[in-house]
C-alpha cells in the first residue's frame, strides 16, 4: 500500500483506536461530551490531509457544508462537528492527554498536554506511554506522507511547508 492518502487513512484508523481505548480508560477524568465545543477552532493541515478529506467528501458524495464565521471552527454547528467522519487527525485527539518532546524545557523532556476541563483531579495520575498519545510520533507520520503525497503530486505546486485551511473545502466541493 503505497498510496499516501491510503497510508493516511490507516493512520488516522490508528489514532482513532487508540483514542477509544484512550477515552475508555480516562473516563472517570475527562469532561468530553457531545455538544462540547471550546476545544474547536479553525484549522488549517497538510495537503494530504486535505486531499484525502477532499476526496472522501466528494465520493460521499457531500455538497457544500454550512460555514459559520461566528463560530471557533467554521464547522461547528449547534455544537456538533459537521463534518464530523471526516475530520482532521489533530480533531480525533481532542481531551486526550498528548505527549510532545519540549526542546524549550531545562532540561529538555517529554510533557503531557490536555484540554484544562479534563484531568482536573489527577495529581495522583501517573502518565506514561500506555495511557497516553505521542503526538510526536504521529505528527512525524503524517509529515512524512505530506511529503510522499507532494512528490507524487507535482501538479498541485506545493512546497513541503504549505499547510491548507480546512475551510477551503467549501472552494472544491
Ligand atoms: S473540524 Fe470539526 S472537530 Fe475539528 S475543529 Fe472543526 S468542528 Fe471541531
Ligand atoms: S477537549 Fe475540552 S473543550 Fe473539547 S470536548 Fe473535551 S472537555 Fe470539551
Amino acid at each position: 500500500m503505497n498510496n499516501p492518502i491510503e497510508q493516511y487513512r490507516q493512520l488516522r484508523i490508528q489514532v482513532d483506536q487508540k483514542a477509544t481505548v484512550l477515552e475508555s480508560g480516562h473516563s472517570d477524568h475527562m469532561a468530553c461530551q457531545k455538544g462540547c465545543c471550546g476545544c474547536c477552532l479553525n484549522l488549517s493541515v497538510w495537503p494530504v490531509e486535505f486531499y484525502s478529506i477532499l476526496d472522501e467528501m466528494k465520493r460521499c458524495g457531500w455538497k457544500k457544508p454550512a460555514f459559520d464565521e461566528a463560530a471557533g471552527c467554521g464547522f461547528l454547528k449547534d455544537g456538533l462537528c459537521a463534518i464530523y467522519p471526516f475530520r482532521p487527525v489533530i480533531c480525533r485527539t481532542h481531551g486526550l492527554p498528548l505527549v510532545y518532546w519540549h526542546d524549550e524545557t531545562d532540561p529538555p523532556g517529554w510533557g503531557v498536554m490536555f484540554c484544562e476541563k479534563n484531568f482536573t483531579e489527577s495529581d495522583d495520575l501517573a502518565f506514561g506511554p500506555d495511557n497516553t498519545l505521542n503526538m510526536d510520533e504521529i505528527n512525524e507520520k503524517l509529515a512524512r506522507l505530506n511529503i510522499a503525497f507532494i512528490e507524487a503530486h507535482p501538479e498541485l505546486n506545493l512546497m513541503p511547508e504549505t499547510r491548507i485551511e480546512l475551510r477551503k473545502l467549501l472552494d472544491e466541493l
